[in-house]
């Protein structure tokens, strides 16, 4: 028999252990301790001889069956769920870093990423490169024998540029370092970032995943592809561990340490979310193609940004990386920010809120929201430009999202 596909892997991944009540939902086990029946028993389970439950900031049952959920879709070696997109970088970072080592990156970043790393990090010891990742003689020139890995964006948002993947992970493991990738742009059912040589991968299940934005939540997915051994990275895991070395330092150290697990009820919600995942997508990011064609012929609109439109200068490799929907965000550019702000105030069906692949078409303007603390250098460092729009289509049909925006733009030129 031919195996079954994802989608229905999705809603068919069974429990590690029946449930005492044969619920046909994954209970909300919100417990935040488990008991045991004997001493030795205890002992083993804490000393990890046995994968019993002992507490849930390490693990928790309904946790672990939403990681089961998509280490079954996507054949990561391990997942590990956090309570934020933010938790899910900061472990990762936390588990591959030291003082004296250096991350190679862009500074085309989510903004906590960027201040995670140029500021946070900075003051642990931690240098963050910068620097142009479609250039490939800058990536390989910044990579030296203190690197801990190489981190990118897959689409870098608000400016919506794509990396070369495949080339950037030659780079990477020919200096035997990992490519760690933030892919929460498209969802893991359509991009196989492991395909193009991601080792780690992180998603912020906050937005496509939760679905109807009902909480927070990240993923770490490690796909046990990466070989510490023949690296100087996590000299204390690689020798006994070897490909396991990241997940389990991560598992067994960092993330108890810094207490961000996902909370048995984020999970519950966000395993609801993947059922529906596949349908909203496809029904998202098509609504977004085809804004994204109407809106290139609204005169007052300067510019419109998505990399499934054909005149986009990341088409091509947008096409072959995350094939024809890339997303369901695209950005615009109006003539200023005074222009930004009065159509943002006239709009009547879109929601100006932050956060992406809301079930609802929300909008921002990023700079003087999510990077608005940043100098006005900072900014422009970063390509952050005062006249860019930020939308994320929602399951509205896309005629009213278009007649809302045009409605907005009324009076402008
Ligand atoms: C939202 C977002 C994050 C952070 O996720 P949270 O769940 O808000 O902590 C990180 N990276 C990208 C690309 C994001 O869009």
């Amino acid at each position: 028999m031919k195996e079954f596909s994802v989608e229905a892997k999705l809603l068919h991944t069974p429990y590690n252990k029946p449930d005492a009540y044969h619920a046909l939902s994954m209970p909300v086990y919100n417990s935040a301790a488990y008991e045991f029946e004997t001493a030795e028993e205890m002992e083993d389970a804490f000393c990890g001889r046995s994968p019993e439950h002992v507490y849930s900031r390490i693990t928790n049952p309904t946790v672990q069956y939403f990681e089961d959920r998509v280490r079954t879709i996507t054949n990561a070696f391990s997942v590990t769920a956090l309570n934020s997109g933010m938790a899910a970088i900061t472990n990762t970072f936390m588990t591959i870093a030291r003082a004296g080592g250096n991350i190679v990156t862009s500074s085309h970043l989510f903004g906590n990423t960027y201040s995670f790393l140029k500021f946070t990090l900075a003051d642990f010891g931690v240098e963050t490169r910068f620097c142009d990742l479609t250039n490939p003689e800058e990536v390989r020139a910044n990579i030296d024998e203190n690197t801990c890995c190489l981190f990118l964006e897959v689409i870098t948002n608000p400016q919506m540029e794509v990396a070369n993947l495949k080339q950037l992970a030659a780079i990477a493991h020919e200096k035997q370092i990992p490519l760690i990738a933030d892919t929460t742009i498209v969802p893991f059912t359509v991009f196989k970032a492991h395909d193009f040589g991601v080792d780690i991968e992180i998603v912020s299940s906050t937005k496509y995943i939760s679905g109807g934005a009902t909480g927070l939540g990240g993923l770490i997915l490690d796909y046990g592809s990466f070989n510490w051994a023949e690296s100087t990275l996590l000299p204390r895991f690689s020798g006994p561990f070897g490909k396991g070395a990241f997940t389990v330092r991560l598992r067994k150290e960092i993330h108890r340490n810094m207490g961000a697990y996902m909370t048995p009820q984020a999970a519950y919600m966000q395993t609801l979310g993947l059922e529906t995942l596949t349908l909203r997508f496809e029904k998202q990011a098509s609504a977004c193609l085809k804004l994204a064609q109407m809106l290139t012929s609204v005169p007052a609109i300067r510019a419109v940004n998505y990399t499934g439109l054909e005149s986009n200068p990341c088409y091509q490799i947008s096409l072959e990386q995350f094939g024809p929907l890339p997303g369901a965000m695209l950005t615009f550019d109006l003539s200023s920010k005074e222009a930004c702000f009065s159509f943002l105030n006239k709009l009547k069906l879109i929601h100006l809120a932050t956060n992406l692949f809301d079930n609802k078409s929300l909008i921002i303007h990023p700079a003087s929201t999510i990077y608005g603390t940043f100098t006005e250098k900072q900014r422009e460092s970063m390509d952050v430009k005062p006249t860019t729009i930020r939308l994320s289509v929602g399951l509205e049909p896309v005629e009213d999202i278009y007649n809302d925006i045009v409605q907005a733009l009324k009076n402008e030129k």
